[in-house]
């Protein structure tokens, strides 16, 4: 089973060189990008959300036009290990999940996905290996249309310098930036 362009093996290397190590949410998420992929008619422009911030970004990143920084990504974390792919100005796409019911027989998925025993304890080789026998067969799809707000270009609307810190930054986020609001994670 090829993943967009890649083997798995070539995956496997994609994934080590771009997240750290061999994630197993990033190689499950390059099944489910390109299933999502597949759906689409091709020529078209392509906007993706993730429903989590874990992996899945990182498996729409390595597969397709869409990422973060471009915009084209958003996460919306919803907690659901899920993704969507979508015509970037109708929103007409597929959504795609992992479905517990088609988990039976896949003990290390499961004890992956549920959180079953402790990450130190499970065999990581294993459960890439269970991920590669799997494949699409654990995932589920629907077709999505995104709601009209989530389209399109999110506007920052005018810029100026904070009062406080004198960095630019959006005026609509109020009278000082974020940071100076008390948003900052530095100590
Ligand atoms: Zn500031």
């Amino acid at each position: 089973m090829e993943i967009g362009p890649y083997s798995f093996e070539e995956f496997l290397k994609v994934v080590e060189s771009f997240h750290g190590h061999q994630s197993p949410g990033v190689i499950l998420g390059g099944f489910m990008v390109s299933y999502a992929l597949e759906q689409l008619p091709r020529g078209i422009l392509i906007d993706a959300v993730s429903e989590t911030p874990a992996c899945l970004p990182d498996a729409i990143q390595l597969l397709t036009p869409c990422t973060l920084g471009n915009g084209w990504l958003k996460v919306i974390n919803l907690g659901r290990f899920a993704l969507s792919l979508y015509e970037k100005y109708e929103g007409k796409g597929v959504r795609v999940f992992i479905d517990p019911a088609k988990l039976d027989g896949r003990p290390q998925i499961r004890n992956w996905l549920f959180k079953l025993i402790p990450k130190s304890e499970q065999d990581r080789d294993l459960l890439i290996a269970e991920i590669r026998q799997a494949g699409r067969s654990i995932l589920g799809m629907r077709p999505v249309r995104l709601k009209r707000e989530h389209l399109g270009k999110t506007r920052r609307g005018a810029i100026s310098n904070c009062g406080m810190c004198g960095e630019p930054y959006p005026e609509r986020d109020g009278l000082v930036c974020r940071a100076c609001q008390g948003q900052s994670p530095y100590v």
